[in-house]
Order: structure tokens, then C-alpha cells, then sequence
């Protein structure tokens, strides 16, 4: 038997459809990676912006962000049929991410507020929070007009923040996270901190010398926020989160995350 000849003309049409094939692989590939990024266009992939530096409702675990938010967002993408993606920013890029169509969903402790409504979206609240003042044991601040003049740390971009710049000649410094501002207070750089009630009762266990004054300064709801015109979404996450108060799982995680004697 006689092997045919290789056929020139052959060889090049095959190459030709070799190359075709190749190209229409990456093409696909780079489009799929590209959609999952663009999350809001892709029904399967559900992407949560947070800042895991608020315990116990996002921090990191082994390189891994968890905490009740993170399981509250893998219920809600488990009723939506989609995977859950976290992406850790800090939390004053977390409104314009939304709007950027960079996340789809911000899960971050965030009080519902008149200013962040006008640009964002908030579903059913999920917890009742309060403001704190947090002060080095022996201070002579009891309450919020002790504050009055003096050097009082915050996060940058939070209700906490706000309400310190509202306080007649207070010099507000800002930090990019909670954990942050506890320790400039441990170490005398400012009079006072106000934070959220939750993570600053548990960062405090870090430092020595530090407490939380008992007395609430603001009262706030926790929401999911989402892109101002993304209604279906809220829809469907309203849902899960009236489900979830139904049917006790809200109340399993707030166990699991603040004990029985909440
Ligand atoms: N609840 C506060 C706010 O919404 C702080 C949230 C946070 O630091 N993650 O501004």
C-alpha cells in the first residue's frame, strides 16, 4: 500500500482551520472571564464588595473572608442559582463599585442612610446596630458632649464618621479600617473612637485598657446595598431576607455569630 502524497494545498487549509479553532477557544475563554467580572450580566456569578475588617460580620480566616454577611450573601446567591464572589475593598469604595457595575451587591455593615439612598439601592434590613464611643479606661469622657473639642478617631466613609465631624470643634482622623483606629486610641494618638457596637466589642479584646462606653450615640440598620436602578435584584434579595426571618435562619446566624444570649 502507497501512503499519499502530502498535500500542500491540504496542510495549509488544515492549519488555517487549526488556527480558527485556537482563536475561537481564547475568544470564548476571555469572554467567559470577562462576564464573570461584569457580574450584573451574568446571572450565574453573584459578586459581593465588602471590607473584611469588621467582625464579626466580615473578616478574614485563613486567607478566606467569612463572617455572617458572607453566609447571609451565600444564602441569597443559593436562592438565585448563582456562585458567590467576594472582593475585599475598603469600605468608602464600596457605593462607587456599585454604581461602577463592579459588584453587584455591597454586604459590608452598612447602615441605611438618607445620603447613601440617593445613590444606592438597600434591601429589608437585616440587623439593628448602634454607634459607640470607645475610650481608654480612666477618661473623663462619659458621653457624646465629652467628645466636644477633642481628637476623636474613625473609619473613613462610615456613619461613625459623620457623626464625629458633627461635633462642635472635634479633630476627626480617619483610618481606613476598624481595627486601625482602636489601636491609635491604645496608643494615646487620639481622646475617643466611635465605632459600630458589634466590632467594637470585638476588636477591644486586642488592646488593654480600652472600653465601650455603654450608652448608644445613633441607632442604625444594617441592608444590602445594590446599584440604584438594579430593582429585580432587590426584589429577589427582600425575598430571601424575609424568608430567612420566617423561617429562623437569620435567627440561627445571629447564634452563630453572637452566641445564645443575644
Ligand atoms: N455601619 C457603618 C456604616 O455603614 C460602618 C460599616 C463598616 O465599617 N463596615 O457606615
Amino acid at each position: 500500500m502507497h501512503k499519499p502524497k502530502p498535500n500542500p494545498v491540504r496542510i495549509i487549509k488544515n492549519l488555517i482551520i487549526l488556527t480558527g479553532c485556537v482563536a475561537a477557544f481564547f475568544w470564548m475563554f476571555f469572554d467567559i472571564l470577562k462576564r464573570e467580572t461584569v457580574v450584573s450580566h451574568d446571572a450565574s456569578v453573584l459578586v459581593m464588595g465588602t471590607n473584611a475588617t469588621f467582625k464579626p460580620f466580615e473578616y478574614k480566616e485563613g486567607g478566606q473572608v467569612v463572617g455572617f454577611d458572607v453566609d447571609l450573601a451565600r444564602e441569597i446567591a443559593k436562592e438565585l442559582g448563582a456562585e458567590l464572589k467576594i472582593e475585599d475593598m475598603s469600605f468608602d469604595g464600596l457605593l462607587p463599585a456599585l454604581e461602577g457595575g463592579r459588584i453587584d451587591i455591597a454586604v459590608a455593615g452598612m447602615s441605611v442612610t438618607e445620603e447613601r439612598a440617593k445613590n444606592a439601592l438597600f434591601s429589608e434590613p437585616y440587623y439593628q446596630a448602634t454607634q459607640r464611643i470607645i475610650v481608654p479606661e480612666d477618661s473623663k469622657i462619659f458621653n457624646k458632649s465629652g467628645l466636644i473639642g477633642k481628637k476623636i478617631g474613625v473609619q473613613l466613609g462610615t456613619t461613625g464618621d459623620i457623626l464625629a465631624s458633627e461635633i462642635k470643634g472635634a479633630k476627626v482622623i480617619q483610618f481606613p479600617a476598624a481595627p486601625n483606629v482602636l489601636r491609635e486610641l491604645a496608643s494615646g494618638r487620639v481622646d475617643a473612637v466611635i465605632l459600630d457596637d458589634a466590632p467594637a466589642t470585638q476588636y477591644i479584646t486586642a488592646f488593654t485598657g480600652l472600653k465601650v462606653l455603654s450608652l448608644p450615640i445613633g441607632n442604625e440598620s444594617y441592608a444590602i446595598a445594590m446599584k440604584k436602578s438594579n430593582h429585580t435584584l432587590k426584589e429577589k434579595i427582600d425575598q430571601t431576607i424575609n424568608h430567612m426571618k420566617e423561617d429562623g435562619r437569620m435567627d440561627a446566624l445571629l447564634r452563630k455569630y453572637f452566641g445564645e444570649n443575644r
